[in-house]
């Protein structure tokens, strides 16, 4: 696991404070965005189990409780355009948008993340970045 994805684990488990995470993540955001964002997307996607639409109540619930202004053009895009059209306008936003992109994301994986480690993984689960220290 690089160390990126055990921030986004650690942060998802509790193990590592929300704002910490995101400036740990922000501190080389420039020059790797791209590839961050691409781990959030996968680590959601995976994370939603229904995999037509990628929308359940639970993924609603995480977009209408980011920690950020909703007027915030992330959110706006979250709220407004089904699951994956919503994140390929969330790839194209211009690079002052990033931060805020990645806040968003990261709060999202947090949320379903947790509603799946309380349910299908709760008595014990194969996700080895389950078990983290
Ligand atoms: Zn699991």
């Amino acid at each position: 696991m690089s160390k990126k994805e055990e921030i986004i684990n650690k942060v998802a488990q509790d193990k590592l404070d929300f704002n910490l995470g995101i400036q740990l993540l922000a501190e080389d955001l420039e020059y790797d965005f791209e590839e961050l964002f691409m781990t959030l997307k996968n680590y959601i996607f995976n994370a939603i189990p229904e995999k037509i639409y990628y929308n359940t109540e639970n993924y609603q619930k995480s977009i209408n409780t980011i920690p950020l202004k909703p007027t915030y053009t992330p959110i706006v895009i979250l709220k407004h355009f089904p699951t994956r059209i919503a994140f390929s306008k969330l790839a194209k936003l211009p690079q002052n948008e990033n931060i805020k992109v990645i806040t968003s994301l990261l709060w999202i994986f947090k949320v379903i993340d947790t509603e799946r480690r309380n349910t299908e993984c709760k008595n014990g689960c194969g996700h080895f970045w389950h078990s983290l220290q």
